[in-house]
């Protein structure tokens, strides 16, 4: 098995380790590659689109021809996880800073998306999240986080705060808005990697 982490901007570091981790938690092998450049998303059965910031990742993300790559891994029906700024890159619709910027998303999600849903004073937090395929709730980190404002009917949410959807999926995409990236807890990851296994 092999699994992507887009690798132009963010923490993708962070997702490496936690992949790392993950697999050893389950005893199972898989190489794990960075990606910078076009030509290696199709070769992976899995990819992570991590957090940093959407705007200049949309920008790269097309200009190095990776954009399409990312539109037919989803197309090929291969598990595809955005945290955070990946979030807000797979949405369909964005809000009015979005639109002002003509920012580009990619629109594999049939969402629309507030950038910084939880505002600036609340820049950064930690709550407990229930999510429906834990038993227990997961320590969720935001880091200027994005919300979910609107779905179409075939994404499911999986957790909100307040009207917020922080946490859904639309067949073989999971997004977060949260950073499981950077907690010890493995369990998110371990959902993402149960697809691709
Ligand atoms: N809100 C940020 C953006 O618009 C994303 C923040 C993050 O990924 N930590 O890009």
């Amino acid at each position: 098995m092999r699994i992507g982490v887009i690798a132009i901007q963010g923490d993708v570091s962070e997702h490496v380790d936690a992949l790392e981790r993950a697999l050893v938690e389950r005893g199972e092998e898989a190489e794990i590659i960075t990606i910078k450049h076009k030509g290696i998303v199709p070769e992976c059965d899995g990819l992570i689109l991590p957090g940093g910031e959407s705007t200049t990742l949309g920008k790269l993300l097309i200009r190095e021809g990776i954009a399409d790559e990312v539109l037919e891994m989803k197309d090929a029906g291969k598990p595809i996880m955005g945290t955070c700024a990946g979030l807000i890159l797979l949405a369909k619709e964005g809000d009015e800073q979005v639109a002002r910027t003509h920012q580009h998303l990619l629109g594999l999600m049939d969402t629309k998306v507030n950038r910084n849903a939880f505002g600036r004073q609340r820049d950064s937090f930690e709550t407990e999240l229930e999510l429906p395929f834990l038993d227990t709730p997961y320590n969720a980190v935001f880091i200027r986080a994005p919300g979910i404002v609107d779905s179409g009917k075939d994404v499911t949410v999986l957790a909100k705060i307040d009207s917020m959807i922080v946490a859904a999926e639309q067949g073989n995409i999971l997004v977060l808005a949260f950073h499981p990236e950077l907690t010890y807890d493995t369990r998110v990851h371990q959902y993402f990697l149960d697809k691709i296994f």
